[in-house]
């Protein structure tokens, strides 16, 4: 079941209070709608009454769509620092839901479900994306770490990242995005090729694909943020 609860929150622009209804869970077997919003950035998309003036809220839910395997805790980009905890605390709701402290039916549900954390909308958004294209999110994200080694320019800094935001076989589209605005900047688009290089080199990445998936977080950012998991 999708979940939404009123709450009272303050326009940025005018500062007049607004009910709202914030989404604490999508279901997005029983809502494909959601998914949809999702991808096209209009979910949680708030315009207040006062002034007209149109805002979104934070992502802070879980997302589950049990037909594709997806179960992602999309949490504020603001929270990306803190992701070790964030990890744990998601894969605490998880274990408990779907996983070895659930009940055996859930158990069972729970098999086919990836774990995943994503921090902000425009990550959430890129994970439902990578799916929709029939892509693997860890392969993704290593090749976003080949291409930094490529660009001839990185504009990578706390609060702007690389995302995938679209393409097929004839090349990924990328571009770098600010976390929190979600302003996008600089797009360029990669050729096919580099995605099956990538997936075809098991060996070559494993250390890599080891550390992405020491967590749910699966970002090539956990590499360059603190110290990471001990190994
Ligand atoms: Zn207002």
């Amino acid at each position: 079941m999708s979940l939404f609860s009123q709450m009272n929150a303050l326009c940025p622009n005018c500062g007049a209070t607004q009910n709202i209804a914030a989404v604490g869970s999508v279901n997005a077997d029983r809502r494909p709608d959601l998914r949809a919003a999702i991808l096209d950035d209009s979910f949680q998309l708030m315009t207040c009454a006062e002034c007209g003036h149109g805002f979104r809220l934070e992502p802070l839910f879980n997302y589950l769509e049990v037909a594709k395997g997806q179960w992602i805790a999309a949490m504020p980009g603001r929270e990306m620092p803190e992701y070790i905890e964030v990890e744990d605390r998601a894969m605490g709701v998880f274990d408990v839901s779907y996983g070895e402290k659930a009940p055996a039916a859930a158990r069972a549900i729970g098999q086919d479900l990836k774990p995943r954390v994503t921090f902000g909308w425009p990550a959430v958004k890129e994970k439902l994306l990578i799916d929709g294209m029939g892509l693997d999110d860890i392969t993704v994200e290593m090749m976003k770490m080949d291409l930094l080694r490529r660009l001839p320019e990185v504009p990578l800094s706390p609060g702007t990242e690389l995302r995938l935001i679209g393409g097929g076989d004839g090349g990924l589209e990328f571009a770098w995005i600010e976390t929190v605005s979600e302003t996008p900047g600089q797009q360029f688009t990669v050729a096919r090729e580099l995605y099956d290089e990538i997936a075809g080199n098991a060996a070559g990445w494993a250390k890599i694909h080891k550390r992405l998936t020491d967590g749910p977080f699966v970002d090539m950012q956990k590499l360059y943020m603190g110290e990471g998991r001990a190994a």
